[in-house]
């Protein structure tokens, strides 16, 4: 028997760089909420999914405690507190998304004597991810003495107070506004979807599956084109050749043309100019590339 009383609740940054696209993200899969006065708790109106609107510092954390089923944060939150955690519960990831890109990067000073990341051992490195960044180089032998700051990294070796930087990068403007340039990338991040390993109980389970499967529909979506031409019966094996991950095509006949058809076709990934090209060469014509919204295999 189901219980209509259970729901879960998904856990996103109130404010900042992964806030709009995690909420878009949950309305693309038919998710619709009532926003109540104090902004911090949506309740999930057609489906029992709400909402809570909270730091991303903190989304780790209410996962392993319970507080949440789910949360969309960065990884490298997710990693960091996961390292920082003695024992207990565990984060798992559940779908790596397609947005909040960026890397966690060592850098030094324009004017540094260090050359590589062996050159850290025994050096200063002030960084917001002190666990995950000692984990990394240690993984690699490498021993440095981690300074842990909140904000403001960047400013450290100027200050005289590190050697060098871990620092999250995604253009570089930030280091070279502040004569510093990028040694390496220790680890790439992008938002994922995390659960924690506590158990969930059948009914949510049910209610975290139904989501996932929409949830998979929306990132398949993203990627897969819909397309259709009109081609020459026999250049059938060489449009399928062309197209990037297509499935079957459907052909339909083109009146008064017998050897020409229209041909449909879903291909799950990126469809470029190159491809158009590929498949005019290939006597096809009429050709339309259409986003596909959603998706249910
Ligand atoms: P909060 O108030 O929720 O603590 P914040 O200031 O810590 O916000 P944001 O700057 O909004 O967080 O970054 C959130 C996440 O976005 C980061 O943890 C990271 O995963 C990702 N991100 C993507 N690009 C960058 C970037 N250039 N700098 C920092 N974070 C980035
Ligand atoms: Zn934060």
């Amino acid at each position: 028997m189901s219980n209509t009383k259970s729901r879960i609740r998904v856990a996103i940054q109130k404010s900042g760089r992964l806030s709009d696209k995690s909420l878009g993200l949950l309305q693309s899969c038919g998710l619709r909420f009532a926003r109540s006065k104090d902004k911090l708790f949506w309740y999930g109106q057609d489906f029992p999914v709400d909402l809570l609107l909270v730091r991303d510092d903190d989304i780790p954390t209410m996962l392993l405690d319970g507080v949440c089923e789910l949360g969309i944060v960065g990884q490298n939150i997710a990693r960091e507190v996961q390292l920082a955690s003695n024992g207990g519960n565990e984060l798992n990831m559940l779908r790596k998304l397609n947005f909040g890109g960026c890397r966690l990067s060592l850098a030094i000073p324009e004017d540094s004597d260090i050359r590589d990341a062996n050159g850290l051992n025994g050096r200063r490195i002030a960084t917001s991810y002190p666990a995950l960044t000692r984990d990394l180089l240690n993984s690699r032998g490498i021993e440095a003495r981690i300074v842990k700051l909140s904000g403001s990294v960047e400013i450290a070796p100027g200050l005289g107070t590190a050697d060098a930087i871990s620092d999250l990068v995604s253009t570089g403007t930030t280091l070279r506004a502040n004569h510093l340039v990028e040694l390496e990338t220790l680890f790439t991040s992008t938002a994922a979807l995390y659960t924690s390993d506590i158990e969930l109980g059948s009914e949510k389970r049910s209610i975290l599956d139904r989501l996932l499967s929409r949830l998979d529909g929306v990132l398949q979506a993203e990627e897969s084109k819909y397309v259709m031409m009109n081609a020459p019966r026999k250049a059938l094996d060489d449009i399928a050749r062309i197209l990037p991950g297509a499935e079957h095509p459907s052909l339909m006949d083109l009146e008064g043309t017998p050897d020409r058809v229209a041909v449909h076709v879903v291909c799950r990934e990126g469809v470029f100019w190159e491809h158009l090209e590929a498949l005019k060469a290939a006597g096809a014509s009429a050709i339309l590339v259409l986003p596909v919204e959603k998706m249910l295999a």
